[in-house]
């Protein structure tokens, strides 16, 4: 089995990255919106704007109080989208409750919105059109692409159809000649559906779910999920154990696919930029 490096794909991506970069001299600009005080969050935020440090993009931050109000949030939104010093707008998810977080990301202008979460990218990808990809499912292509995987004729079982992970991997997947097998909460016969994977992609937010006897031999497992275990330690969706024996590539948890979400993001803002 092959360990799929996730901090050494996403060093050598933000390498990459800061050379196309460079040739900006400075210009390129993502605009972070952080509402509220919610501490994981705030985490988030400061990893983004210490990576947008590191490949050379500028990031303005706005701190907004968690009672503000949604006008308010759309006003800063609809300046952002007119000023052409920006080139891409991230809110960081979750929002407090009083804001509508679906209207709030409608009103990024798809240009500019490097999360990918809007209504328009998930649109373009169904129909296979070059657009903005939500950074996790890219970032997981990104890895299968490092890693020289092919996915052309196989057979991908993704595990979730959440619109930011689930959704768009098994579009890109498909957009990439897979065959694609979607499952979720109320898929029946799930165990013998993994067991058929070629590709098996874990993203449900259940610690250690997958299990060595839902793996085919040979099969690559990538795991997204982020869990805690009750005794507070990071786990994947993949019991890392059991899998190991029957996997031929397996990302871990922490260090798979988890670096390479803020570089996707980082990309998508560089792309973003490259298009004006
Ligand atoms: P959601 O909660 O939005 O979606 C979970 C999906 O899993 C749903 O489609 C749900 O089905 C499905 N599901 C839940 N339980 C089962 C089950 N027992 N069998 C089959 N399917 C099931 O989660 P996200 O997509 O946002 O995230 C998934 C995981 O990925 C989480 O652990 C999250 O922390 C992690 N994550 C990691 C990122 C990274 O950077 N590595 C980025 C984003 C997420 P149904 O639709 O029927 O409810």
């Amino acid at each position: 089995m092959k360990l799929i490096d996730g901090k050494a794909h996403s060093k050598r991506l933000r390498r990459e990255l800061k050379e196309k970069v460079s040739a900006y001299k400075g210009q390129i600009g993502l605009a972070v919106i952080l509402i509220g005080e919610d501490p994981a969050s705030q985490v988030y935020v400061r990893n983004k704007i210490k990576a947008c440090e590191e490949v050379g993009i500028r990031s303005d931050s706005y701190y907004l109080p968690a009672d503000v109000s949604q006008e308010e949030v759309l006003k800063l939104i609809s300046a952002l989208n007119e000023d052409r010093g920006v080139h891409g707008i991230l809110v960081q998810l979750p929002l407090p409750k009083h804001l509508n977080a679906d209207v709030i990301l409608k009103a990024i202008a798809p240009e500019k919105d490097v999360d990918g979460f809007g209504d328009l990218p998930i649109g373009a990808l169904a129909k296979g059109k070059p657009t903005v990809v939500s950074c996790t499912p890219f970032g997981v292509m990104k890895l299968l692409e490092g890693e020289g995987i092919s996915v052309a004729g196989k057979h991908a079982v993704i595990l979730g159809r959440s619109n930011i992970v689930g959704k768009p991997m098994a579009m890109l997947l498909l957009n990439a000649d897979a065959t694609v097998t979607i499952c979720h909460s109320k898929t029946e016969h799930l165990k013998e559906i993994c067991a058929s994977a070629d590709l098996l992609i874990a993203a449900i937010g259940k610690p250690r779910f997958v299990t060595g006897d839902m793996v085919k031999e040979g099969a690559v497992v990538i795991d997204v999920g982020i869990n805690r275990t009750q005794e507070g330690k990071l786990c994947g969706d993949v019991d890392f154990e059991s899998v190991q024996r029957k996997a031929s590539f397996l990302t871990p948890v922490p260090g798979g696919v988890g670096p390479m979400t803020i570089t996707m993001l980082l990309w998508n803002t560089y792309l973003a930029a490259a298009r004006t």
